[in-house]
């Protein structure tokens, strides 16, 4: 029996015919996991639900039956099935990165007092977010936070600055990661919304450089071209203390990676992040053009990519494949079981 859950994120609670595996500190040897993969794009393949988004309009062209799925982990493995190859924009999980990046730079004080790390509760994109807290934003992976974290990336100008974005992102992911002008340019035809979210956070006086800039260099963040592989690794760097797995390179620090996880676990699916933990129990970053990244701390990151979101902007068939993955990978943060050999004595 296949039971619909009761929170609203889009996930089978009860699936039948897997166990949820408790974390073992490691994940399965490499046939399991490519099984595993294979498995979960198998399942949801033909999964109709959600909506492509629009509201950027370029969006509006993706396929809604692209559909990739990877994992890679931390030792280097990558297991890759169905669209995991087809590129798409980072979108909003550009921010996970570009925070990391810049709590590189400044460090863990100086960003917190710039940006929170607490989730508003509202939209990505909402504007009352900011007025509610007088003008500091929330957290950096809603649109107010993620403008305010652009803007502290280090560059003398906004060119500099996207340099510094494009190679950082890249480093992440291990290849040389490149723009996409159209969705570029169709985004900054329309983000009215997110001009207006800098020139509040302006007003309050949270960025100090010329807002419109700061957009600009956003826009081009969230424009950056990636595949579900990439997205694996990129995670996969996170969950390896800041190693990436493939390139052996340190991309950030270890306590970068811890913090970022952190804020990605409060706030990585927006208003649906207390309901993603609870179903899925990793930390986790979406973006609108249909991809997920979830971070197994130590084990490695699950990519996922397929158009169709969600009402809060989260991919349908990602967060099934990404909670069947985290249940039988074992990757669930929060699961134990009774630990069973001897008990420690006291004074041993
Ligand atoms: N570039 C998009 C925006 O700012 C990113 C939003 C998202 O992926 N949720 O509106």
């Amino acid at each position: 029996m296949v039971a619909r859950n009761r929170t609203g994120v889009d996930v089978d609670t009860d699936v039948e015919g897997v166990e949820q595996e408790v974390s073992t500190g490691s994940l399965p040897g490499w046939d399991r996991v490519e099984e595993l993969v294979h498995a979960a794009h198998e399942r949801y393949r033909d999964h109709a639900g959600g909506t492509v988004a629009d509201y950027i309009p370029v969006l509006a062209e993706a396929d809604p039956a692209w559909f990739g799925v990877c994992v890679a982990e931390s030792g280097g493995a990558v297991h890759a099935v169905g669209d995991a190859d087809v590129e798409f924009s980072v979108q909003s999980i550009s921010k996970a990165f570009v925070y990391a990046l810049v709590c590189e730079e400044h460090g863990h004080e100086r960003v917190l007092e710039r940006v929170g790390v607490d989730n508003t509760g509202l939209a990505f994109n909402s504007v009352m977010a900011v007025e509610l807290h007088d003008g500091h934003p929330r957290n950096p992976m809603v649109n107010a936070g993620a403008l305010a974290t652009t803007a502290l990336v280090p560059g003398g100008s906004p060119a500099e600055q996207w340099e510094t974005v494009r190679t950082g992102l890249s480093r992440f992911a291990g290849r040389q990661l490149e723009l996409d002008g159209v969705v570029y340019r169709s985004e900054s035809a329309t983000n009215m919304r997110n001009k207006a979210i800098a020139r509040l956070l302006e007003s309050y006086g949270r960025i100090e450089t010329d807002p419109l800039e700061v957009v600009d260099v956003y826009t081009r963040q969230c424009s950056l071209r990636v595949t579900a592989r990439d997205l694996a690794v990129m995670g996969a760097t996170l969950a390896d203390g800041g190693v990436n797995p493939l390139t052996g390179e340190r991309v950030v620090s270890a306590q970068v990676c811890r913090d970022t996880l952190a804020v990605l676990a409060s706030t990585g699916l927006y208003e649906r992040s207390g309901e993603w933990l609870f179903e899925i129990g990793l930390p986790a970053k979406s973006g609108v053009a249909g991809g997920i990244v979830a971070v197994a701390p130590g084990k490695g990151a699950i990519g996922t990519f397929s158009p169709p979101l969600d009402p809060a902007g989260n991919s349908v068939r990602g967060q099934r494949a990404t909670a069947y993955l985290s249940r039988a990978l074992g990757l669930n943060l929060f699961a134990s079981s009774v630990h069973v050999p001897e008990r420690t004595e006291r004074g041993s």
